[in-house]
């Protein structure tokens, strides 16, 4: 995904002879459309849904000129953060929970996915399902299909969009949303809206756009499906010793929680972490002195719902506040995110040696992470991961 991302910016430069193939040239979309809609006739979407779906449905510029300057998460997670779960998002999630409390209690009862979780992604997701986009998802999806970049990509999910309609969910008109074809409460995209979305208020239709019970079930649907555990937590913050080995505390790296409690690592209240053998990842969204977590595996639902760190952690932060936990502590010190410039550097210098570090966009992934962690290794610098002056120095030192 990121490297096909990649290749499409190289191939935007002026002289690609990519360029004059029949996707980049919009007088090509009409006769595409023709070809897409027997392809979707093909895969068992009905001749009729087919039409009166695509009926009319244009190239829209905007959809591209959205994709292309897609902006990147470039915030800090105590900058992101301190925007998403500040007091009204807080207030407001905490009064839908206590006003839905029974509808709640039945999807979790049914799903295993407690009130928080859900609460805290719809907040993230369209601020409780009052924003959910306006663009024409079924004309966004086809310009996206049609697109040189991600063809297969866009055209299964206009594929499943057209089930989603078949099936009598949505009409093509409600179809609204971002411009990448996400919909509902939820911003579910159509393939997960197909497979996992349900109706929970018993109209027959699964209507995540109208139906907060449908938005929210359905998104305990999803998440259980793809691996929620029942009773199970799956963020609790930490606090971690002036030193340790940094290099273990990583989102994809699980240890029992007996090695995070013989680290030193302990709860915000000075009570040890139990030493047990539970599968458990050190999370340090600003690095060794910011904010700390432990992550279950119930956080890898997450990852998997987005694949930013710091949306997930935010997420996961979210719906511990609604739980009950307090504010967090913002870590030792006040950790200076290095700027976006900066962090390009960072990855560039990286690139240079050979790191596979995915687009150069300044946003700091998983394949960034693991690279800086081996430089800070090299240069004898706490190796948690986490990109610094100091660390964009000692790569500039020694190139
Ligand atoms: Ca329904």
């Amino acid at each position: 995904m990121r490297s096909a991302v990649l290749a499409g910016a190289v191939l935007l430069g002026a002289s690609s002879p990519a360029l004059s193939a029949a996707c980049s040239n919009p007088a090509n979309f009409p006769e595409w459309l023709q070809d897409f809609k027997q392809q979707a006739v093909a895969q068992g979407v009905s001749p009729d849904t087919v039409s009166m779906s695509l009926q009319g449905v244009s190239y829209d510029p905007a959809t591209i000129a959205k994709d292309r300057g897609m902006g990147v998460f470039a915030q800090s997670f105590l900058q992101f953060s301190d925007r998403m779960v500040a007091g009204y998002r807080l207030q407001q999630g905490a009064g839908l929970i206590k006003k839905n409390s029974g509808l709640f209690k039945k999807i979790e009862q049914q799903f295993g996915v407690p009130g928080p979780v859900l609460v805290a992604f719809w907040g993230l997701e369209t601020d409780f399902g009052k924003f959910m986009g306006k663009m024409e998802t079924l004309r966004s999806l086809a310009t996206l299909a049609f697109d040189c970049r991600r063809p297969e990509k866009f055209t299964a999910e206009l594929v499943d969009a057209l089930r989603v309609v078949e099936r009598g969910d949505l009409s093509p008109e409600e179809m609204r949303g971002p411009a990448h074809g996400e919909v509902g409460q939820f911003q579910f995209q159509p393939s997960v809206y197909y497979q996992y979305a349900v109706d929970f208020d018993g109209d027959g239709r699964r209507d995540m756009i109208r139906s907060t019970a449908d938005a929210l079930a359905s998104a305990a649907n999803y998440l259980k499906g793809i691996g929620w555990q029942a009773g199970q937590p799956w963020l609790e913050e930490v606090v971690v010793p002036n030193d340790m080995d940094w290099s273990q505390a990583d989102v994809t790296i699980k240890k029992p929680r007996s090695y995070w409690a013989q680290s030193g690592v302990t709860y915000r209240s000075g009570e040890p972490v139990p030493a047990d053998e539970t599968p458990t990842g050190l999370v340090l969204p600003m690095g060794r002195n910011g904010p700390a977590f432990l992550a279950y595996p119930n956080f890898d639902v997450y990852t998997e719902w987005n694949h930013s760190l710091v949306y997930c952690t935010t997420a996961g932060y979210f719906a511990t506040r609604l739980a009950g936990a307090p504010a967090l502590s913002r870590g030792r010190g006040d950790v200076q995110p290095l700027p976006a410039a900066q962090a390009k550097q960072v990855q560039q210098l990286l690139a240079k040696r050979g790191y596979d570090v995915g687009k150069i966009d300044g946003v700091i992934g998983a394949a960034t992470r693991s690279a800086i962690r081996e430089m800070q290794i090299k240069y004898g610098l706490p190796a948690d991961g986490y990109p610094t002056v100091e660390l964009l120095s000692a790569l500039r030192g020694r190139e």
